[in-house]
């Protein structure tokens, strides 16, 4: 007996039939004993017809020169939270339905506070004390996941992915013993097993290992909720909704370090879609500039991920490429063509067509060779390398996205991920 936070993303609640086996999975948990609170998506595919419906409208706006009025990632907000507010309210019903007490919890009823980032909000703090006490008096809490109640009290979300991190910080709050996250896959795999179809299921990962995989790409799980889990030490179990009720399901506990897991040198490779690449070509070769740049893009809230500067010591120019999320390139060419004054570059250059591929583990700590490994295993099949980025754990480089499935495929073989290891942590 003990209480547990289950979270169910897209698929797992995507039809109707999806919500009533979510609502006996749950049922099964309640009649071990459990106290219960359960973290819903939107229905698979609803959150992103939402953003199309945003992005039209702006875009038509666009095209008419009509552009006025500022930032609208409040009320992007408010529309794209309400896919949870669905789900929240079905499986509450599926729930009762089966003689099970359950209500549905939105965002700031709860309430989830976060900071007034607009579409990436950040959890602040959750006052879930009155959740408590309706789980105390034997009601589920069906909680919509994805949004909170921003410091100016407008609806917020928490960025792609975000019901991950509601389910963990819900479970923080709660001091659950348990944060069971319930997907279309049983488990974290050594690399994406919609690509590598000989991709391994793994018992146990690192915390910091999933974290890598998480912001290089793999989007099982959201950064967020990995880094959270981490820094409250709460273990994470993944593990599949597709099975009946009372089935054992091991999945994945993505959990802190153990000393067995250090004897491998590469986990897994992830791969992101979701990046663009600017060049800024005849940059004066002179100190500061650099982080001219570094500033025009945090001035436009704009991360820069990758960076390689190319010099030319005859006419000291210089050529500067560095990455940034794909939906923030309109905006970034925007930031940069009103600084290219001040910034001093003849001209820019972009392409959106490319992929982030990484291999990550934390035995790259203590071993050698990983580099020369990923590079001949690319080198091998004709793929060129356009920028790379490395971290104590972690190797990243930007290809032409037309190589993505061939490149994961390459390295997650070059690794021999697919092999089982002798040792039964792996
Ligand atoms: P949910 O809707 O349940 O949140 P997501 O689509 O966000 O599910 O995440 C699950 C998907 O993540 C899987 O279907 C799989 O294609 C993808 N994925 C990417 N990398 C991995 C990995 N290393 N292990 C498992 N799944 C992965
Ligand atoms: N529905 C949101 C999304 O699609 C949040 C989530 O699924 O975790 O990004
Ligand atoms: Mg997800």
């Amino acid at each position: 007996m003990g209480r547990i936070v289950m979270k169910f993303g897209g698929t797992s609640v995507g039809c109707l039939d999806r919500i009533r086996h979510v609502s006996r999975l749950v049922e099964s948990e309640v009649n071990s004993g459990n106290e219960v609170a359960v973290v819903v998506s939107a229905m698979s595919g609803e959150t992103n017809k939402l953003i199309s419906l945003v992005d039209e409208l702006d875009s038509d706006e666009f095209k008419q020169g009509q552009i006025t009025g500022g930032d609208i990632n409040d009320e992007y907000d408010s529309i794209v939270a309400t896919g949870e507010q669905v789900t929240s309210g079905l499986l509450a019903i599926a729930l009762r339905r089966r003689g099970v007490n359950a209500r549905s919890w939105l965002g700031w009823q709860v309430p989830f506070r976060t900071d007034k980032s607009h579409s990436k909000a950040r959890i602040s703090k959750i006052e879930c004390s009155e959740v408590g006490i309706s789980m105390k008096q034997g009601n589920v809490a069906v909680v919509a996941g994805f949004q909170g109640i921003s410091d100016d009290r407008r609806i917020s979300t928490l960025g792609r992915g975000g019901s991950d991190t509601s389910a963990v910080a819900l479970a923080v709050a709660l001091k659950a013993d348990r944060c069971d996250i319930y997907t279309d896959v049983d488990g974290i795999y050594t690399t994406d097993p919609r690509i590598a179809k000989d991709a391994r299921r793994l018992n146990y990962i690192a915390f910091e290992e999933m974290l890598e995989l998480a912001s290089l790409g793999a989007k099982v799980l959201q950064t967020r909720s990995v880094e959270l889990a981490m820094n409250n030490n709460l273990p994470i179990r993944v593990l599949t909704s597709m099975v009946e009720s009372g089935i054992p399901n091991p999945g994945t506990l993505v959990c802190n370090e153990d000393k067995n897991m250090e004897e491998r040198v590469v986990s897994g490779v992830a791969y992101s879609r979701d990046e663009a690449q600017i060049t800024l070509l005849n940059l004066a070769d002179k100190p500061g500039m650099v982080a001219k740049v570094c500033s025009t893009m945090a001035n436009a809230n704009i991360s820069v991920d990758m960076i390689v500067q190319g010099i030319s010591r005859s006419d000291n120019a210089a050529n500067l490429t560095f990455t940034i999320g794909k939906r923030d390139l309109n905006a970034a060419l925007k930031a940069l063509k009103s600084s290219k004054e001040s910034i001093g570059f003849n001209d820019i250059k972009f392409d959106e067509n490319v992929t982030k591929v990484s291999v990550v583990g934390i035995g790259m700590r203590s071993h050698t060779g990983v580099a020369q490994t990923m590079f001949e295993a690319l080198a091998e099949r004709g793929i060129n390398i356009a920028v790379i980025a490395t971290s104590e754990i972690k190797i990243s480089v930007l290809i032409d996205a037309e190589y993505t499935e061939l490149a994961v495929r390459a390295l997650h073989s070059a690794f021999k991920l697919h092999e089982k290891r002798a040792n039964p942590q792996t």
